[in-house]
C-alpha cells in the first residue's frame, strides 16, 4: 500500500503507448493496490497506470458515490468491443489539477478486461453515465489519449490551462468528433455535473 506520484500533462510520459500486461504477477497486484489508494487519496474516480509512470495497459475506476460503499474496479488489458451514441460532459483528470473543460465522449461503450486475478469480465457503462465516461477517459490514458483531444472548446480550455501554469492543448493531438459532436446537437446530450478526475 503506498500512494504514488501523479504525473501531470507535459510529462511525456502521459503520451507514451502502454503495453499489455503479460503476467498479473504481484508485482501488478501491489501496482493495482497502489493505483487505489493514490486515486483515492487524490478524490479521483479513475486513474491509469501511466499517470503512475508505469507504461502498462491497466487502469482503476471507482464510480461509488461517498455515501455508498467503495466499490473498486481494476481492468487490466481492457478493450473497447462495443461503444454508441454520443454526449457532451465538463471533465477533468488528476493530471490536470483542477482543470475542467467540456469533452465529447460517446454515450454507451462496453469493455472486455481482465480482473486483479486474471479472470475475464465485462462491464457496460450506459447513458452517458460516470462509468461510461470514465470507463473512456481511462482506456484512453493506455494510448497517450488525453481528455483534452476531445475538447469541445479549444480556446476556452487553453485559458483554463494557462491559468493553472500547465501547457495548452496540442493541436495535432485533437481527434476530429464531427460525428459525436453532430449527435450531441441532434439530441441535445450534454451532462453538465462536474466530474472529479478521471474523470
Ligand atoms: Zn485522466
Amino acid at each position: 500500500m503506498a500512494i504514488r506520484k501523479i504525473l501531470k500533462y507535459g510529462d511525456p510520459l502521459l503520451r507514451q503507448k502502454s503495453k499489455e500486461v503479460s503476467k498479473i504477477s504481484k508485482k501488478i497486484q501491489t501496482l493495482a493496490e497502489d493505483m487505489l489508494d493514490t486515486m483515492y487519496a487524490n478524490n479521483g474516480v479513475g486513474l491509469a497506470a501511466p499517470q503512475v509512470g508505469e507504461l502498462l495497459r491497466m487502469f482503476v475506476i471507482d464510480v461509488s458515490t461517498p455515501k455508498e460503499k467503495y466499490n473498486p474496479i481494476v481492468l487490466i488489458n481492457p478493450k473497447i468491443i462495443k461503444k454508441s451514441g454520443a454526449v457532451a460532459c465538463n471533465e477533468g483528470c488528476l493530471s490536470f489539477p483542477e482543470v475542467y473543460t467540456d469533452v465529447r465522449r460517446y454515450k454507451n461503450v462496453t469493455v472486455k478486461a481482465l480482473d486483479i486475478k486474471g479472470k475475464p469480465f465485462i462491464i457496460e457503462g450506459k447513458d452517458g453515465e460516470l462509468l461510461a465516461r470514465a470507463l473512456q477517459h481511462e482506456f484512453d490514458h493506455l494510448d497517450g489519449i488525453l481528455f483534452i483531444d476531445h475538447v469541445r472548446n479549444r480556446f476556452e480550455a487553453d485559458k483554463k490551462l494557462e491559468e493553472k501554469g500547465l501547457p495548452p492543448v496540442q493541436a495535432d493531438k485533437l481527434i476530429d468528433e464531427t460525428e459525436l459532436e453532430n449527435i450531441i446537437a441532434e439530441t441535445n446530450s450534454v451532462i453538465i455535473d462536474k466530474v472529479e478526475e478521471d474523470d
